[in-house]
């Protein structure tokens, strides 16, 4: 109640002040009124001390006339209640009394008066003593307001001053302005210039109407679209008269009026802030002053803000690009490569989920190669083969080599035909973006919002697609590189490993063997007198059996079995865990499976092998040694009549031989 009176006095402007003659002398009290109200003033008159304060209380007093003597509580007994109330409800008291002594005088003035007057008193005088009085506190309550102003001002700038987040300074702001005499609720809208909307930002006490009207809205059609036409302006009125409908309807209720200001920076509009006053309150053209001072500090904070997400997205893209790019030089495995380029869309789009397809060659189908939903890998689709049929979005993204956006899956026309299996997903936002190298699209990395709606500006689909062509060529490349590491270890005319290969393998399995104990055999073999193979069915048919003779060895060995092409007519086999017992059993199986193979197309092409067995023993350390054993042997079974298994005698050496 008081705040209120106070406020309305002070925004009253033209409202006639009201002085409260207070005397027991009812002829004393007419002639004051007469006094006053010739001048202008408007009287409210008391007769008793009590009475004053009760009115002081209840009603809109801008001075206070008073007696001294009085029944009951006398005028000093009043001066000094009046000043016990709140500085901010100060009202001026002049007294006005026969006592005309100068203690009298001192203790008046020292009790918080204003001023001493005696009767009998001088009409003029006593106007004019009211007039100063009058214009004293004026002042005093402009610089009083000033100071809460500046102290509002500086609350808020202190509280945006530390936040570089946008939804922090907002809040602070809204915050800081609900402590403002007067505030009800409040809102803040930013202007969403990608999306050309403004959205509710903020908000503090506003009715679930007005909520939901300022939810969003389109720039163009809002009603506060001039504000960001001229900037630095703001909107102040009566409810009822509001350029909004739902601001109209709101009127009657808990609010008074309405102010809307711009928040501005650099002479642009950012956003604006309504304010709605607390009913019966209105806000006037001295508030509007200091909210519109708030409107361009916040500005200004929101400008800080954009610019620092501005570069930390920057440096966030940068990171991100340098990241995968030095992947790729660095690992080559595409699956890694992918992961990394997953773990950046992921992190920088905050989209649920993520989903890498490579196309096959005939351009109708596509493997699954990643998934990721939120940040878990969904491994269990690894692998899946997708129709294009079933994925047009993926066809298309393929097919124009640009990225497709769909912020509404469910009322995309392209999707129509599949809408029934994107609900059971919830896929509500997509953004498809292809994998482009030079000429071709190797794929697609598709984004997905789920359950919502969402909006991918042109910045998000450029950013995408730079990571995505850095993702094509790391697939390339990896691809290249599988390629070339195929071809390096690998017999081209038996497909199996080759020579080199072989060594490499025999070395790491030796190492194995060593370093925890483990049995380990290996078996060479050689065909027998395949030059006169070669001599009676011609070069291609022996090359014929050589792969024939590959394909009998792979497919009788077991899975972790290592099958070689040693060279020329020779094979050897890497058995690990396996003693030499059992490698011998293996060997014959071998031989027999030869012997028993019939060679095409040499209609009685027959063929047999020789084979050494040897296991890895105390004393050996490195990989030639196994091979010379079995070198050795493989020559006595050759020695020994050919079609054979000889094995290496299991022996330690003595210790100088080593
Ligand atoms: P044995 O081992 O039983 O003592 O008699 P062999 O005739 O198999 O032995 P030799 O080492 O004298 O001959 C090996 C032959 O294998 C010579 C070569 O023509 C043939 N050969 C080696 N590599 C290939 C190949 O890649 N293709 C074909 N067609 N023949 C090959
Ligand atoms: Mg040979
Ligand atoms: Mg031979």
């Amino acid at each position: 109640m008081m705040e209120r009176r106070e406020r309305e006095v002070e925004t009253a402007g033209t409202r006639a002040p009201v002085v409260l003659v207070v005397d027991d002398e009812p002829g004393i009290i007419r002639m004051l009124q007469v006094t006053l109200q010739r001048r202008g003033f408007g009287v409210i008159t008391a007769t008793s001390g009590r009475e004053a304060l009760e009115v002081v209380g209840r009603e809109p007093v801008d001075l206070v006339l008073l007696d001294i003597m009085m029944p009951g509580l006398d005028g000093l007994e009043v001066t000094r209640a009046l000043r016990a109330r709140p500085e901010e409800e100060r009202v001026p008291v002049i007294i006005l009394t026969a006592k005309d002594t100068v203690r009298d005088k001192v203790a008046g003035l020292e009790l918080g008066a204003d001023d001493y007057m005696t009767k009998p008193f001088n009409g003029e005088e006593l106007v004019a003593r009211i007039r100063v009085q009058l214009r004293l506190a004026a002042m005093d309550r402009a610089i009083r307001r000033q100071n809460r102003e500046l102290g509002g001002l500086n609350a808020v700038a202190v509280a945006v001053g530390q936040s570089l987040d946008v939804g922090e300074i907002l809040g602070a702001t809204l915050e800081r302005v609900a402590e403002v005499e007067g505030v009800a609720a409040g809102g803040i809208m930013v202007w969403e210039q990608e999306r050309g909307v403004l959205s509710l930002a903020a908000e503090r006490g506003l009715s679930p109407a007005l909520r939901e009207t300022w939810h969003e809205q389109q720039l163009t059609t809002s009603p506060w679209a001039s504000l960001f036409r001229e900037p630095g302006s703001g909107l102040l009125g009566e409810l009822a008269a509001a350029p909004d409908p739902a601001l109209r309807g709101a009127g009657g209720g808990p609010y008074g009026n309405h102010a809307c200001v711009a928040l501005t920076a650099k002479g642009r509009t950012l956003g604006l802030m309504h304010l709605l006053s607390r009913s019966p309150h209105r806000f006037g053209a001295d508030e509007m002053r200091f909210f519109a001072a708030i409107g361009q500090q916040v500005g200004m904070a929101l400008e800080n803000a954009h610019l620092y997400h501005h570069t930390q997205q920057q440096v966030s893209q940068m990171r991100a690009l340098y990241e995968v790019s030095s992947s790729i030089t660095s690992t080559l495995e595409l699956q890694e490569v992918l992961r990394a380029l997953i773990e950046r869309f992921l992190d920088l789009l905050k989209v649920d989920r993520c989903v890498v397809t490579l196309s096959d060659v005939t351009g109708t189908a596509g493997e699954v190669v990643l998934g990721y939903d939120g940040s878990k890998p969904m491994p269990w689709i690894h692998g899946i083969q997708i129709s294009l049929d079933r994925h047009p979005e993926v066809r298309r993204a393929l097919e124009t080599k640009k990225a497709l956006v769909i912020p509404e899956a469910l009322q995309e026309p392209l999707l129509a035909a599949v809408r029934s299996l994107l609900v059971p997903l919830q896929i509500r936002a997509m953004l498809v973006i292809p994998l482009l190298t030079k000429d071709k699209a190797l794929g697609v990395i598709a984004l997905s919002s789920l359950r919502e709606a969402r909006h991918f500006t042109p910045a998000d689909v450029e950013f995408c697609q730079i990571l995505a062509n850095q993702a094509a060529i790391a697939i390339e490349n990896s691809r290249l590189f599988a390629e070339t590491k195929r071809l390096a270890s690998t017999d081209e005319l038996t497909g199996l490993f080759n020579h080199r290969q072989f060594y490499l393998l025999l070395g790491q399995e030796v190492r194995r063997a060593l370093r925890y104990g483990r049995n380990l055999s290996l078996i060479i073999l050689d065909i027998d007198y395949f030059k006169a193979y070669n001599d009676r069915y011609g070069h291609l048919a022996g090359d014929e059996a050589l792969r024939q003779i590959a394909r009998v060895l792979k497919t009788k060995s077991r899975d972790v079995d290592v099958v070689a092409r040693y060279g020329g007519e020779e094979f050897t086999i890497i058995l690990p865990e396996t003693e030499l017992p059992q490698a011998a059993v293996q060997a014959e199986r071998l031989r027999v499976a030869v012997e028993g193979h019939r060679f095409s197309p040499a209609a009685e092409g027959h063929l047999t092998v020789s084979l050494g067995a040897a296991t890895l023993v105390e004393g050996m350390d490195r990989p030639e040694q196994l091979v010379h054993r079995a070198d050795q042997v493989l020559y006595e079974a050759k020695a020994s009549g050919r079609n054979r298994v000889s094995l290496a005698a299991v022996h330690v050496e003595p210790p100088e031989a080593r």
